[in-house]
């Protein structure tokens, strides 16, 4: 325990997350912007931008995206808005996957103010990212997931699943909460998240159980280095040590390539 937080007994993991997600799905914001105080949005450019996806000129072939826990479809969005303003790619597919209904529903209706509300081109599935039963083997060349992962009972079950949906020379891309290295900013992180913020999280959104829930989510998860060997092991290919460190490490983005 950290600060004196007690944790979440196991099993009780799979019905907390959906709790969690049912109770702030429209108050979501509202909750990543308190969490990382407004930098998330920061840290998703970041990833799109760094990834540059899009079909190039001249290309034939489309390419078919995957966010998974995409909830609110913000890297969604994102993702297929670089392709068209920077490639002019009108064409490439983007399927949102969650496991709730609920995020899901939100990113839908948060579509009908896009591009690319009612077209073909955007589809937000039912899934648990660990099996994803629904995406066929090889069938996708960019997995993407922001601050989803954590939330997995299995993570390395995940992992495997990204592994399977891709295509060959498909790209596998995770942002993360991650661990703060240096130990006197760590510190003063751990004040913050421990004690600031499930009193923030009860002032600003009435729900301090569910920010609790995320605080202790984050400081379990494994760190930037435990976190390459698993996707490594889950049979990517992860180019030089395999991640970017954002804000100190509060979060980072994690690469593997399917060879
Ligand atoms: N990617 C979005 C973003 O960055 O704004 C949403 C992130 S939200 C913090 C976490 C999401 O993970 C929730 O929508 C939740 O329903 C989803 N989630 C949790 N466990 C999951 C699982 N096993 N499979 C798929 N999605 C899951």
């Amino acid at each position: 325990t950290h600060f004196g937080y007690k944790t979440v007994p196991k099993g009780e993991k799979e019905r907390l997350v959906h709790d969690v997600f049912s109770s702030v799905a429209s108050k979501y914001d509202v909750m990543n912007d308190v969490m990382s105080m407004g930098v998330h949005r920061l840290w998703k450019k970041h990833l799109i931008e760094k990834l540059d996806c899009g079909m190039r000129p001249n290309s034939g072939e489309l390419l078919a995206f995957l966010d998974v826990a995409g909830g609110t479809g913000d890297i969604a969005f994102g993702l297929l808005d670089h392709a068209r303003l920077k490639y002019g790619d009108n064409k490439s597919t983007m399927t949102v996957a969650d496991i709730n209904p609920d995020m899901l529903r939100e990113g839908e209706k948060r579509c009908l103010s896009t591009p690319y509300a009612n077209s073909a081109r955007i589809q937000f599935l039912e899934q648990n990212g660990e099996t994803m039963d629904a995406i066929p083997d090889n069938s996708k060349d960019v997995y993407t997931i922001a601050f989803g992962i954590r939330n997995f009972t299995n993570v390395q079950a995940g992992l495997n699943t990204a592994y399977r949906v891709l295509k060959p020379g498909g790209i596998f891309a995770c942002l993360e909460f991650s661990q703060v290295e240096e130990p006197a900013l760590d510190y003063l992180y751990q004040i913050y998240s421990f004690s600031l913020l499930p009193m923030m999280g009860q002032l600003i959104a009435n729900d301090r159980d569910s920010y609790q829930y995320l605080v202790e989510s984050i400081r379990k998860f494994p760190n930037q280095e435990t976190f390459a060997n698993m996707i490594r092991e889950a049979g990517f290919y992860v180019p030089g040590k395999g991640y970017e460190n954002l804000t100190f490490g509060v979060a980072a983005i994690h690469i593997g390539v399917k060879l």
